[in-house]
């Protein structure tokens, strides 16, 4: 344990959507650099990382209903679109030098090992960064469920999530610019 760090094990969750930088799709050379530099400077103070990753630059499958996709197999084009942003950013870390794993929500090795909870740990301690694709395994959730769930069983001190909006705010900045951002906000408050 390193007492230097203020968190020993976290949990970062990756838009998807973020992945496609200023292009309406794929994944950004420019943004997939920058997370993993960030990644690097974090793996080397010794925190240990698990990341998940979302796949709504490639596929959501909500949005793929309105033009007539059943809901179950886009939720599923969703959480394949997870597994290929998860090979990129593992193929990008290992180019930077940082050891990583792919972890599978669904069995599809040999893409990635399929997931366990101890599976992750042990990597993790280890000094691989954890990256967990495929979601929840389960259509209709996201990946922040995803993260959520994965940052519980894995006992991560922290989910930090890195996203096109800095914060919570009363609506969606992007589409409503007098939307007010929360300084501090309870559960309850959200939830009312
Ligand atoms: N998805 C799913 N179950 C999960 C996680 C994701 O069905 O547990 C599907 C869902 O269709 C979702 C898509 O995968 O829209 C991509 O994930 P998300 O929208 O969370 O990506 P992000 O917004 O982070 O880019």
């Amino acid at each position: 344990m390193n007492d230097m760090i203020k968190y020993q094990r976290v949990l970062l969750k990756l838009s998807g959507e973020s992945l496609m930088g200023n292009s309406s799709y794929g994944i950004s050379s420019d943004v997939l650099s920058r997370y993993c530099s960030d990644i690097v400077s974090v793996n080397a103070m010794g925190v240990q990382l698990a990341i998940v990753v979302g796949g709504g630059n490639i596929f959501r499958g909500m949005s793929g209903t309105d033009k007539g996709f059943d809901r179950i197999k886009g939720d599923n084009m969703g959480m394949l679109a997870t597994v290929i942003n998860s090979l990129a950013i593992q193929s990008a870390l290992e180019n930077a030098g940082v050891k990583a794993k792919v972890l599978t929500s669904i069995c599809m090795e040999p893409i990635g090992e399929y997931y366990s909870s101890s599976k992750a740990i042990e990597y993790m301690e280890a000094g691989y960064a954890a990256i967990i694709a495929g979601g929840t395994g389960n259509p209709f959730f996201t990946t922040d469920s995803a993260a959520a769930l994965r940052g519980v069983e894995l006992k991560a001190e922290a989910l930090l999530k890195g996203t096109r909006v800095d914060g919570v705010y009363t609506a969606d900045p992007e589409k409503y610019p007098e939307a007010r951002k929360y300084s501090r906000l309870s559960f309850d408050e959200a939830y009312s």
